[in-house]
């Protein structure tokens, strides 16, 4: 199929051909000929196209565990993708040959139909839009994820949380699950890690959280700059806060794997253990650890319900409830 570039979503014209960019909370002001933060969005000639609509990289069927996602759909296989570029520089990147790669849009074209035929044929319930932050293929995912409702199939994002308000809304309607990182509550660790803010991460969990959409979320403890109690206590309360049913994914970070910080050691069994138990003594109701307890749990009688070793699940609920005691385990089946 032929390649093309889309104008993109959400922007607005400005004096002398300078373009402002609406899609994340970096809100980009572009000048002719250049690109935004993500190195995805470019200003032509005073309109703001993607250079990623149809450059989809890295297409792999994944276990939905993988998003991490041990509530929505276990045990079933999606279809990841992602393209080149990112709104965030994290040092701790895992995917930095793409997310942190050129842009360039020679990669060979993919259309969204393709993409769901390629879900079909995989025999995939659901699409992930993943790897780099789908926000900055904001054109290419919605019109992915419009077809794979029409077929059926669900659609996850696996995202940073620093989508515009406005383009969140439009998503919503398509959008069945997300896990959002949420690396820390501190301003300085964001600018000084990722090259962002906090706040429009927090607020969109907040949103997320009082809508239809299955949220799980995801911290990745790093040693000396996000492994300090009151930050685990601070994001454990808040999760809390909104609802103690949301599950938190406590993840390991591995210097060998990371974009930077190779200097850091890799997060030990102590620390770990630490932010596992900062989220049961605010009374989350399943939180999961890269270094330990992976299984779900009944949280009112103890019962394993849903084994896990790597991705290997071994389920023995009784359609989402407790088998012992009928206990709703909040699942999407
Ligand atoms: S999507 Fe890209 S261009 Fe747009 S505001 Fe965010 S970083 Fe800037």
């Amino acid at each position: 199929m032929e390649k093309e570039l889309k104008e993109a979503d959400f922007y607005k014209q400005k004096r002398s051909k300078m373009v402002e960019c609406l899609l994340c909370s970096h809100r980009c002001l572009i000048n002719e000929g250049g690109v935004g933060i993500c190195r995805a969005r470019k200003n032509i000639n005073g309109k703001l196209f993607s250079l990623v609509y149809g450059q989809a990289v890295a297409m792999n069927l994944d276990p939905i565990e993988k998003k991490p996602l041990y509530h929505f759909l276990p045990g079933s296989d999606t279809l990841s993708f992602g393209t080149l570029g990112c709104n965030f520089h994290c040092q701790n990147c895992h995917n930095y040959q793409i997310s942190q790669a050129e842009v360039d849009t020679d990669n060979s074209f993919t259309s969204p139909a393709e993409i769901i035929e390629m879900a079909v044929n995989t025999k995939a319930s659901s699409i992930s839009y993943t790897y780099n932050e789908p926000t900055i293929f904001f054109e290419y995912a919605l019109e992915t994820m419009k077809l794979a409702q029409a077929k059926g199939l669900k659609n996850v994002w696996v995202s940073n949380g620093y989508i515009s308000k406005k383009a969140l809304k439009e998503l919503l309607p398509y959008l069945d699950a997300i896990n959002i990182d949420l690396k820390s509550m501190d301003k300085d660790f964001y600018q000084k890690v990722c090259g962002a803010k906090p706040g429009p991460i927090i607020d969109n969990i907040k949103y997320l959280s009082k809508s239809k959409v299955h949220l799980e979320i995801t911290t990745l403890i790093i040693p000396t700059l996000t492994d300090s109690l009151p930050n685990l206590k601070k994001i454990a309360k808040f999760i809390a806060g909104l609802n103690r049913d949301i599950p938190w994914h406590i993840s390991r970070f591995s210097p060998e794997i990371s974009w930077k910080l190779k200097e850091l050691p890799p997060t030990n069994e102590w620390k770990m253990e630490k932010a596992h138990k900062a989220g049961r003594d605010v009374g989350l109701k399943y939180v999961y650890s890269s270094f330990g307890e992976e299984n779900t749990r009944c949280p009112k009688c103890g019962q394993v319900n849903i084994k896990r070793f790597y991705y290997d699940v071994e389920r023995s609920d009784d359609q989402g409830k407790c088998r012992r005691c009928g206990q709703d385990l909040k699942m999407i089946l």
